[in-house]
């Protein structure tokens, strides 16, 4: 007889992926702990040289998994061969970047006071939907500007995975998520020493 395995709690980071997703165009403050999806990976790609976190616990590869393979919801068709190429997949970090740094400019405008505060989610670097209901009370206007610009890339980047985990097998998102392509190089290095 089959005994029934305890899930760990990091198993369960889909619903912190999920909450964040959705209280955070209400309280704009909330996308900040995004950052924690940018250091945590990379932190642990230099220190242990290893892909624990996406191997683990990342709540979007999960959300990726659970959408895809248990609820049936992808294709599961093979990632294409495109996708997979290194020119892709550095291609889009380094276009990532370029977009990060730009809302990092974006941001630093709004803190010198050159620019105004703009309650806009970005979705996919294009489409500007007008956002008036995110709440943040005593906060000054760069570390709001941050928090939509930062939403922005995180919900474009869901979108992006949603729609290949569709198309494709369900964790293709994975084959050229920006911080999936810089801690396997990371790693790759540390392999190297
Ligand atoms: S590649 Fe990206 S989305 Fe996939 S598990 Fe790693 S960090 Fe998460």
């Amino acid at each position: 007889m089959k005994t029934k395995q305890k899930a760990r709690w990091y198993e369960k980071l889909w619903i912190a992926s999920i909450i964040y997703l959705i209280l955070s165009p209400f309280n704009i403050l909330f996308a900040w702990l995004g950052l924690l999806c940018f250091f945590i990976p990379l932190l642990i790609s230099m220190l242990k040289g290893n892909k624990a976190y996406c191997n683990r616990y990342c709540g979007r590869g999960q959300l990726l998994t659970l959408l895809g393979d248990r609820l049936k919801l992808s294709r599961n068709k093979p990632t294409p061969k495109w996708m997979r190429s290194n020119y892709f997949r550095y291609g889009f970090l380094i276009f990532f970047l370029t977009m990060f740094i730009n809302m990092l400019m974006n941001t630093y405008l709004v803190m010198k006071g050159a620019e105004s505060l703009k309650q806009v989610i970005k979705i996919l670097w294009t489409f500007k939907l007008p956002w008036n209901f995110a709440q943040y009370t005593y906060a000054s206007p760069w570390i709001v500007q941050f928090g939509f610009g930062f939403y922005s890339i995180m919900l474009t980047s869901t979108i992006l995975g949603l729609v290949t985990m569709l198309l494709y097998k369900p964790r293709s998102w994975c084959v050229y998520c920006p911080m999936g392509t810089m801690t396997q190089s990371i790693c790759k290095l540390k392999q190297k020493q």
